[in-house]
């Protein structure tokens, strides 16, 4: 019984140790870079998709948008430099599990199979996947895409969860067939150009994309909401949650909701 009694005491030093040893570390850690290594030191590496407005997208030659706002408070807290590579929708993932990038924030909506790849931080928004038609379309509603015997032809952005989402319920049960595209603003141009007969995509970059192109509209119904993250390595679990926590502090201190408000006006 002693022994165990011993060990036992053992133990809660070397918990104790554990617990308040690794703070003045860290403590002395934080003031020079963190306690964390980012891809490229001082710097906080973006991965993006300078092509889902208002998250992000090209603005007098720099990346704009929510996306860049947040991030940029973020590095700002972290006191590093934040960089943003723009790079195709479906290389992101890729890039910060090879350790290219340090974080991916492209309205990326959080997914069991990008949740293999990466790690998602808390969710700082969310959207919703919509369907835009030409303002005369047959089709009124999301529902007209599942129903027996239809056959429309679906525009998307290629690997988005637009793409996942028709290919699973539309094309795989022989309901359609999915065009893709690099960008989603080319497959709204091949729905005015009648390519295709509607697109799927997020509600935000739809608004924008309707609003430049005419002729066309966003169906009322919805076809499902999801949770925007952003993507960090699996394998750099202090960077993680220095991003994380610092992002859960911008959510908390209304930092995020105001940047979000300032491109998207309730409606
Ligand atoms: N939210 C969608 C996804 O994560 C689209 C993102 C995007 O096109 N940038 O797949």
């Amino acid at each position: 019984m002693k022994k165990v009694i011993t060990l036992l005491g053992t133990l809660a030093v070397v918990l104790a140790m554990a617990a308040c040893g690794s703070e003045p570390a860290d403590k002395d850690n934080a003031d020079s870079n963190g306690g964390f290594t980012t891809a490229s030191e001082g710097k906080l590496i973006m991965a993006t998709n300078a092509a889902f407005p208002p998250y992000e997208y090209i603005e007098g030659g720099n990346v704009a948008g929510i996306d860049a706002e947040i991030a940029a408070a973020i590095a700002d807290k972290l006191g590093l430099e934040l960089q943003i590579d723009d790079m195709e929708f479906d290389s992101i993932t890729g890039a910060i599990a090879n350790g290219k990038a340090d974080m991916g924030l492209a309205g990326m909506t959080v997914t069991p199979d990008r949740q293999e790849e990466v790690n998602f931080t808390v969710s700082y928004a969310t959207g919703v996947q919509v369907i835009i038609v030409a303002e005369d379309s047959a089709i009124t509603s999301v529902d007209d895409l599942f129903a027996e015997g239809a056959s429309h032809v679906i525009g998307v952005q290629r690997n988005t969860t637009g793409d996942l989402y028709t290919t699973d319920d539309i094309e795989k049960k022989g309901l359609g067939t999915i065009d893709r595209y690099s960008k989603g603003a080319d497959a709204v141009q091949a729905l005015k150009t009648g390519k295709v007969d509607c697109v799927v995509i997020d509600n935000e970059p739809a608004k924008a994309f309707v609003q430049e192109v005419e002729g066309l509209k966003i169906l009322e119904t919805e076809y499902i909401t999801e949770d925007y993250a952003i993507a960090m390595s699996k394998s750099n679990a202090e960077l993680y949650e220095a991003v994380n926590s610092t992002l859960q502090e911008l959510i908390n201190d209304g930092t995020v909701k105001r940047i979000i408000d300032k491109y998207i006006t309730a409606d």
